[in-house]
């Protein structure tokens, strides 16, 4: 994309596809039930789309199963051609950019300028996984006696994906990416809040050449449709992304159902450490948009900033600067933020806010509602967060800066450990011990230097702790679709 235009936002992009997708067609829900997805911008309803529950999700899974099947066109096909037909898909979605990307920021409300840079990332996830599919192969043994003895990297089978609300199509890209590249089939459950890129996508995995059955989507609610994916004995794997309470929820059904493979990406409480010798523009830079991007709806956002006390009082000042700065507003227009997802979530992020002001944090900047049309919050700085108060607990999931003040290393360390999470964290400083003491001693899945929020197709992304199980993107992420077979084949004789 390095030399194509800069796409131009469709204001009204049509809403083409609203149904339940099996079998690469468009069916109605069994129970004729649909419900509403909004624009978070308006508070007003888009469009009704298909309520898919246990039954469609049952008709889903029989499809993906009847693509799997032994000797069907799925599994007969070279692992070179898969490749190509993500390679396909790649081109149909930057065709589409443009629409994608509008339709995005309809559904969801973030800025256009972020939802076209979304869609950039996954056209790279696309053609990364793409040039894996014929490259993840098995190994020969040189077992004991006289065998010969090999592995073969097997596909799990039937994945069921679900899906968050935050980057809709960049999750789904994360999902179903890597799953076909190596042979396997999907049902996606994309969230009921954000379904509309998702099965748009659909149609351009149809156009792509992919047959019947390989990806199938079912649009609908986490307790029915998400849970009859995660509890079904047919599928052999659930990946899901979205909070840590649903992933309980989910890896217990996936335990209790058929012990699926699961891998989940859930919520953060990431800190972003900044040292007394760090270049402090960058830091101030870096740890806003680190808070603020995505209207802070982000499982790494940096929402617990360690500032060294001999530089706090001026960066929270430069900070409270940056962030009074950032506009927010329409998100056809060059706004930095749009609103958030929803209703729920506006009244969650209020009224952590408030929390954090009655429980004695300095309301810096920021800290309520603009309008009462659509979900809109102010950019909102606190400084003097302790880490007993409850915006230094709880994911806030909001455009909310959380300014903390350190003394030393050991003490920093132990306070930005002191979380059930451990996603993301970052250091700032111009001290390479320093920076290799922090990022050793750190508990997270993901650790930057003198940078924030760093994520790319070619490395692996996933949490320690509560922050979630297995990894996704990456060589790493390759072998959550894998199934490890070995095979031990008699010989009559055996020579080195
Ligand atoms: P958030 O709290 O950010 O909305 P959730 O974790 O609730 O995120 O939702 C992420 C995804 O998980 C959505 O697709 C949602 O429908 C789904 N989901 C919610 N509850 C369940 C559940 N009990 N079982 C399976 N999926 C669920």
């Amino acid at each position: 994309m390095a030399d194509s235009p800069t796409p131009t936002c469709i204001r009204n992009p049509d809403v083409k596809y609203t149904q339940i997708f099996i079998n690469n067609e468009w069916v109605n829900s069994v129970s004729g039930r649909t419900f509403p997805t909004m624009n978070p911008a308006t508070s007003e309803k888009i469009i009704d789309v298909q309520e898919g529950d246990k039954a469609d999700v049952n008709a889903a899974v029989a499809a993906a199963k009847a693509a799997f099947e032994l000797n069907s066109p799925w599994r007969q096909m070279d692992a070179s051609k898969r490749g190509l037909l993500l390679f396909r898909l790649a081109d149909l979605v930057e065709r589409d950019i443009a629409y994608i990307a509008s339709l995005e920021t309809l559904d969801n409300g973030k800025p256009f300028h972020s939802a076209v840079n979304d869609v950039l990332f996954s056209i790279k996830v696309f053609r990364y996984f793409a040039g894996w599919a014929d490259k993840n192969h098995g190994k020969t043994i040189p077992v004991d006696g006289s065998y010969f003895c090999y592995t073969r990297h097997e596909p799990v089978g039937i994945c069921g994906q679900i899906i968050p609300w935050n980057y809709p199509f960049v999750m789904l890209t994360w999902k179903i990416a890597p799953a076909v590249a190596l042979g396997n089939v999907c049902v996606v459950k994309p969230a009921e809040q954000t379904p509309l890129t998702a099965l748009y996508a659909c149609s351009l995995i149809k156009e792509a050449g992919f047959p019947p059955g390989v990806v199938n989507m079912v649009p609908g609610y986490g307790p029915t449709a998400g849970a009859a994916l995660s509890s079904h004995p047919d599928v052999n794997k659930v990946a899901f992304t979205g909070s840590t309470e649903v992933g309980q929820i989910i890896m217990q059904a996936a335990g209790a159902s058929n012990l699926k493979r699961t891998t989940l990406e859930l919520g953060g409480k990431s800190p972003n450490v900044i040292f007394q010798d760090a270049d402090i523009d960058k830091a101030v830079e870096y740890a806003v948009n680190g808070a603020m991007s995505n209207m802070g709806q982000c499982c790494v956002a940096g929402s617990r900033t360690f500032v060294h006390e001999d530089i706090y009082d001026e960066f929270v000042r430069r900070c409270v600067e940056k962030v009074s700065k950032r506009t927010v507003g329409d998100p056809w227009e060059k706004n930095d933020n749009g609103p958030q997802i929803d209703e729920e979530q506006l009244k969650k992020v209020l009224s952590l806010i408030d929390k954090g002001k009655t429980e004695g944090a300095k309301l810096e900047c920021g800290g309520g509602r603009i309008g009462d049309k659509g979900y809109f919050v102010q950019p909102t700085v606190f400084s003097n967060v302790q880490d007993h108060m409850t915006i230094a607990k709880e994911e806030i999931f909001g455009p909310v800066q959380s300014l903390f003040k350190f003394k030393t290393m050991e003490e920093v360390l132990r306070r930005a450990n002191d979380t059930t999470y451990g996603l993301a964290a970052a250091v700032f400083t111009n001290d390479i011990n320093t920076a290799m003491t922090f990022t050793q001693g750190v508990k997270a899945g993901s650790v930057w230097v003198n940078c924030y929020e760093v994520v790319n197709a070619q490395s692996p992304f996933g949490g320690f702790k509560m922050s979630g199980l297995g990894r996704e993107l990456g060589e790493y992420g390759l072998q959550q679709y894998t199934e490890i077979k070995n095979v031990v084949v008699k010989i009559p004789v055996k020579n080195s």
